[in-house]
């Protein structure tokens, strides 16, 4: 799974590299397939019935599945990209978020700064717990945990993270909240896609009329971020990210273990 998930990394490093105000979700979207292309891959979001794009491009108020279009990014705005790539027979799934440089109203700039750092680092609590955890539960929990402790966050119930492997989507369930069943044992073999979801309001959610796109019912802003991280014999790897994890697991003296 590693070269997928490389693969997946290539296409958000394009996808961020692509973003700024004056473009549309749609110039992202192709950088991103670009990417994945030049590495070998295909995108597997293309592979989802009924959807033909490489990424879901969520903008502000829109927390995930957004289809790309010719909406303009404006500076201020907050974007979540979420891709993967096909390689070799294996999946790749994660997601970034960055907040368009140039936004002139300075307390919605930070507010939005604030969601996507307080996501992320969920992300990373998540992950650290999965290397630490007994039971899957365990994430979810690591997650709510610190979200809690960073103020009035929404925490999407209805989205939630899943097994990656031969598809994109496989069992178990990975919640970003506590739940009372323990879930599967984390065991070498186990490959999940951590995502957590939040809104600086509700957490409650409706789809637009085009089907995919879910936003907030508050208009509050959204943010997503996430990894595919696999457990083996040695540790855990974050297969999405070029450094396995290094760098985001070092606050918690934790050192992802690359495949021996
Ligand atoms: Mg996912």
């Amino acid at each position: 799974m590693v070269p997928a998930g490389l693969a997946t990394a290539a296409s958000l490093k394009a996808a961020r590299e692509a973003i700024a105000a004056g473009v549309t979700t749609l110039q992202v979207d192709a950088a991103a397939e670009r990417a994945i292309v030049a590495a070998g891959g295909v995108s597997n979001f293309q592979m989802v019935p009924g959807y033909r794009h490489t990424i879901c491009a969520s903008v502000n108020e829109d927390i995930v599945h957004a289809i790309p279009s010719n909406r303009v990014l404006q500076p201020g705005d907050i974007i979540s990209v979420d891709s993967g790539a096909y390689l070799d027979g294996w999946n790749g799934d994660a997601a970034i978020t960055v907040v368009v440089p140039g936004g002139e109203d300075l307390d919605a700039v930070a507010e939005r700064e604030e969601l996507s750092r307080v996501t992320e680092q969920a992300l990373w609590h998540g992950i650290a717990q999965l290397a630490r955890a007994r039971h899957l539960n365990e994430v979810g929990a690591a997650i709510e945990d610190f979200v809690r402790s960073q103020g009035d966050y929404g925490i999407l119930e209805n989205y939630v993270g899943h097994g990656v492997g031969r598809d994109m989507h496989e069992d178990p369930t990975v919640f970003n909240y506590r739940v009372n069943r323990k879930g599967p044992e984390v065991k070498p073999g186990l490959v999940v896609a951590i995502e957590p979801m939040l809104t600086t309001g509700s957490n409650e959610t409706f789809v637009q009329e085009d089907g995919w796109t879910v936003t907030t019912i508050d208009n509050s802003m959204g943010c997503q971020w996430e990894h595919t991280v696999a457990v083996h014999h040695d540790g855990i790897w974050v297969l999405t990210a070029e450094d396995g994890g290094a760098a985001g697991l070092n606050q918690f003296g934790i050192t992802p273990k690359p495949f021996a």
